[in-house]
């Protein structure tokens, strides 16, 4: 399998290439030549597979650089019930008829990232001992991220984390999350500071080509095709328990904001999985949103992007969607660079609305979308609590809403939890007035020593502490 910029650059790459690699060098997304078909035979060996298995069949079809056994041994590994919680590691249940919730925040850090990034710390300490040589994972995060990504990487040969954060603003269980990790290869920095300086830092480092090189500083964001093909597998196993058979359809919501969930069912649906409609749920901040009702993608300023009681979706603008625009224009590479570096880059928007494509985003490809706001979001999380004595945190709950606005009888709709009540506590108190469950695992985790250096919002100080631990 080989991949391919979506802005049109001639090089081809392999996985191991760009497993480590950011953007494209002409700047677009990386995206296979090719989403292998699935026939109906092999869906129905696949459907009896537990979920490491059904992983390697999945995975082994887009890596061909690494070896077969190699890889088995990896997810094997990565998807186990001691890390996941459960032998089926994302357990499907039935909230009411016909509408289910896929749970995939049961991994070490309690969102859906670890999916993704559990598997990624694995495949970088395999890539990364067989080239005999290192990484230093420098990111930024307002929660979610950052803490998948130091789970995923403690501990791991040839890889450091230096992850930034504002100092204070996030929850206090994240802050414990993150903070109490004692592992050498995980710094965490809390810069005094707003999220937007801490990713103004990243950009200031990562554009220092000769620090970059010398310090082999590399990232983990969202963009990242490996984490984008680990999500693929859940969109497989949530359907398998949806369904009795391979004949049916199901449909899927997504809590979506920089677009890379929701992007691995697409990838899933391309493959041949039959996905009916793919629901993207954004909040107020509707970028997408207003994308697949307008037909106007309108990327929004620091000014007009809202800071949420779903924060993991507060996006200015979504990575990923990038990759989806790509197929939807036919794989027009000239078409797509038109789009993302002329009009996005001189007016902030592009337009499809006349375009004969914006009509394939929901026939063809099967894409709706929803808004919420945080009323909507107390309400669903009161209302699933009331009817079905259930605790839904406050992006699934945007899910939810969403969800319910799409339902067609005798399609199932799965919901995918991106993340476990306990971490946006505050928003359970204000909609409910009492605290969500804990977990035993995380039963004062408050209280442990925190292993955290404060910096000013700088690039030169966060590039003077990352030399001094790099040795
Ligand atoms: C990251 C995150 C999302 C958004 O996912 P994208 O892949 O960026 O669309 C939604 N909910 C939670 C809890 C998250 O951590």
């Amino acid at each position: 399998m080989n991949y391919l910029s979506t802005r049109g650059h001639p090089d081809r790459k392999r996985f191991c290439e760009i497993l480590l690699e950011g953007l494209a060098p002409d700047g677009g997304l990386y995206l296979p030549e090719t989403y292998p078909q699935i026939d109906t035979a092999t869906l129905a060996k696949w459907r009896e597979l537990p979920y490491a298995e059904l992983a390697f069949e999945i995975l082994s079809l887009y890596i061909d650089d690494i070896s077969p056994v190699d890889l088995k041994a990896i997810c094997a590994k990565t998807y186990t019930a001691e890390v996941f919680g459960t032998d089926e590691v994302v357990p499907l249940r039935e909230l009411e008829d016909g509408v289910y919730i896929e749970a995939l925040s049961n991994g070490p850090t309690l969102a859906f990232k670890d999916m993704a990034m559990q598997l990624l710390g694995n495949l970088f300490e395999y890539e990364l001992t067989r080239r005999g040589s290192q990484l230093n994972i420098l990111g930024a995060t307002s929660g979610d991220t950052g803490s998948a990504a130091e789970y995923a990487m403690r501990g791991k040969k040839g890889v450091r984390v230096f992850m930034t954060s504002p100092d204070g603003r996030m929850s206090p269980f994240q802050q414990a999350q993150m903070f109490s990790l004692q592992d050498e290869n995980i710094h965490n920095i809390a810069i005094t500071g707003v999220f937007d300086d801490c990713q103004d830092i990243v950009k200031a480092v990562s554009n220092d080509l000769g620090f970059k090189r010398k310090y082999r500083i590399g990232t983990v964001n969202s963009i990242n095709w490996a984490r984008l093909l680990a999500q693929v597998v859940y969109y497989f196993a949530g359907y398998f328990q949806a369904t009795a058979s391979n004949d049916k359809p199901v449909s899927f919501t997504v809590p979506s904001g920089n677009f890379g969930n929701v992007c691995a069912g697409h990838v899933a649906r391309m493959m041949g999985l039959p996905v009916q409609t793919l629901v993207v749920a954004t909040n107020e901040n509707d970028v997408l949103d207003e994308f697949f009702r307008t037909g106007i993608y309108r990327v929004r300023g620091a000014a007009d992007t809202h800071e949420t009681s779903s924060p993991s979706m507060d996006i200015s603008k979504a990575s990923n969607f990038e990759r989806f625009v790509f197929d939807l224009v036919g794989r027009d590479a000239g078409k797509l660079r038109k789009l993302f570096v002329e009009d996005l880059g001189l007016e902030g928007r592009f337009d499809l609305s006349a375009d004969a494509a914006f009509k394939d985003a929901a026939g063809r490809f099967g894409f709706v979308s929803s808004r919420s706001t945080h009323a909507d979001r107390l309400a669903t999380i009161r209302d699933t609590e009331k009817r079905f004595a259930t605790l839904v945190d406050p992006h699934t709950a945007d899910g939810l809403k969403a969800a319910r606005e799409f339902l067609v009888p005798g399609v199932p709709m799965v919901v995918l939890e991106t993340a476990l009540p306990i971490k946006f506590a505050a928003t359970i108190v204000e909609a409910l007035g009492h605290e969500p469950d804990r977990p035993a695992k995380f039963e004062g985790i408050e209280a442990l020593p925190k292993r955290v250096v404060k910096l000013p919002a700088d690039a030169e100080a966060v590039k003077a502490y990352i030399a001094q631990n790099c040795d």
